[in-house]
């Protein structure tokens, strides 16, 4: 069958023992999705079920896997790909066959090189997602142009209309400015696509290049590109 048996769920998350789980199951302790389930044996699906023990929800850690991918320029975001373009998935593809499903958190650009989130943790990618929960991102741009910190940061600050809305920037700094070019660094909490070319193409300084390096506490470091990292526990719970 589908999912995993209920006590065995329980036993990893640490509750209790298999057999004292199935004591706390006939006992009526435990809710799978808002129901007191008394049968032995339910199969669930760890990722999705909401378990509580006595009202309170069980936390499946280590069922749960937090990724950072450096995604190559000319790479899909997707975990597959119809036209069969090099995609995110292809660098999981092991992870993947052994059962994990992870999904990515957000999109950037085939174009755009740098972080990407990869998680089997719902709850998180859906908050990180959701407008109202503002992580910051950061992004290294090279423009077209030699860029003046001033005008362009209080344009980007102020905001600047687009054709889907307004947008703005909540940082903006030049790093280098010569031969015709700027390379400079974007702070924002949006995800809207292509935010960063069309905001810095809007003030006439078309990218040529993007890097994404932060994630709000998450950063790139030093990870080359096509290369994964397993997130720490404090970078997990700063994300939340
Ligand atoms: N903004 C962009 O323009 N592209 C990305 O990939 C991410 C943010």
């Amino acid at each position: 069958g589908e999912g995993e048996r209920l006590q065995k769920v329980l036993a990893k998350a640490g509750v209790a023992s298999r057999r004292a789980a199935e004591e706390m199951i006939e006992a009526g302790r435990i809710e799978v999705d808002g129901k007191i389930v008394r049968e032995q044996g339910l199969r669930i699906d760890p990722q999705t079920a909401v378990v509580r023990v006595d009202g309170v929800r069980v936390v499946i850690r280590d069922e749960q896997v937090y990724l950072a991918l450096n995604k190559p320029k000319g790479w899909q975001s997707t975990m597959s790909d119809e036209m069969g373009r090099p995609c995110v998935g292809d660098l999981v593809a092991e992870r993947v066959a052994s059962g994990q499903r992870l999904f990515h958190v957000g999109r950037l650009d085939a174009d755009t090189e740098g972080l990407l989130l990869l998680t089997n943790d719902g709850d998180l990618a859906h908050r990180l997602m959701h407008p109202s929960f503002e992580v910051s991102k950061t992004y290294l741009a090279t423009v077209n142009g030699e860029v003046k910190n001033r005008e362009v940061g209080k344009l980007l600050k102020d905001g600047v209309e687009l054709e889907d809305g307004p947008a703005k920037v909540d940082r903006f700094q030049v790093l280098e400015v010569g031969q015709g070019k700027s390379l400079v660094k974007v702070v924002l909490h949006e995800g809207r696509k292509h935010i960063v070319r069309r905001l810095l193409a809007e003030v006439g300084h078309p990218v040529t290049a993007l890097v994404r390096t932060h994630i709000g506490p998450v950063a790139l470091g030093d990870q080359r590109p096509g290369t994964l990292r397993v997130l720490g526990r404090d970078e997990i719970g700063k994300l939340y």
